[in-house]
C-alpha cells in the first residue's frame, strides 16, 4: 500500500494542536506529502444569526488576522509555506472535505478529545469530520477523555 500522498490537517489552533502536529510530523516522516493545514473560521452570523443590532465586521476582521497570523506561525514548524495554508470561513465539517476534496486529498486528520456523554450526542467537529468524509481520517486523540 502506497503512504498517503495528499493530507488536509485540520487545525483548531488551541494547543492541542501542537500535539497533533507531532504526530502528523512522526506519520510523514520521509516520504514526499503534499500537506495543507486548513482553519475554518465560522463567521459570527452563524452564531448570532442576524439579529445583533450592531456592525460585526471590524470583530470579525480582527478574528481573521489573528487566525492568520496563528495558522501561519503554527504552518512554518510543519514547514508549511502560505500556499497551502487555507484560512476559509463557514462550518468547519463543511469546509474541511471541500477542500479535501478540490485537492484530491486521501488523508484528512483531526484531534479528537474521545469525549463521552453529551457532547457526544451533540457530535464533535472530528465526528463530523468522519461522516461523509471523501477519504480516510486520523483522528487524534488529545486532552482528556
Ligand atoms: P472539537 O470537536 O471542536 O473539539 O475539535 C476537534 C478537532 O476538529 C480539532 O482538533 C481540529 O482538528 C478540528 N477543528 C475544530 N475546529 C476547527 C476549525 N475551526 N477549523 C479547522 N479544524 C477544526
Amino acid at each position: 500500500m502506497q503512504p498517503y500522498q495528499t493530507i488536509i490537517l485540520a487545525v483548531d489552533l488551541t494547543e492541542e494542536s501542537n500535539l497533533i502536529a507531532e504526530r502528523v510530523r512522526a506519520l510523514i516522516g520521509s516520504n514526499p506529502t503534499d500537506l495543507h493545514i486548513v482553519h475554518v473560521i465560522e463567521p459570527l452570523s452563524f452564531a448570532y444569526g442576524g439579529d445583533v443590532p450592531m456592525d460585526l465586521s471590524s470583530v470579525q476582521e480582527q478574528i481573521q488576522d489573528q487566525a492568520k497570523a496563528h495558522l501561519n506561525e503554527f504552518s512554518r514548524q510543519l514547514a508549511v509555506d502560505a500556499s497551502h495554508q487555507h484560512l476559509i470561513f463557514g462550518r468547519p465539517e463543511n469546509e474541511i472535505h471541500r477542500l479535501a476534496e478540490e485537492h484530491d486529498a486521501d488523508l484528512i486528520i483531526v484531534g479528537s478529545h474521545g469525549r463521552h456523554g453529551l457532547a457526544l450526542l451533540l457530535g464533535s467537529t472530528a465526528n463530523g469530520v468522519l461522516h461523509g468524509a471523501p477519504c480516510d481520517v486520523l483522528a487524534v486523540r488529545v486532552g482528556m477523555a
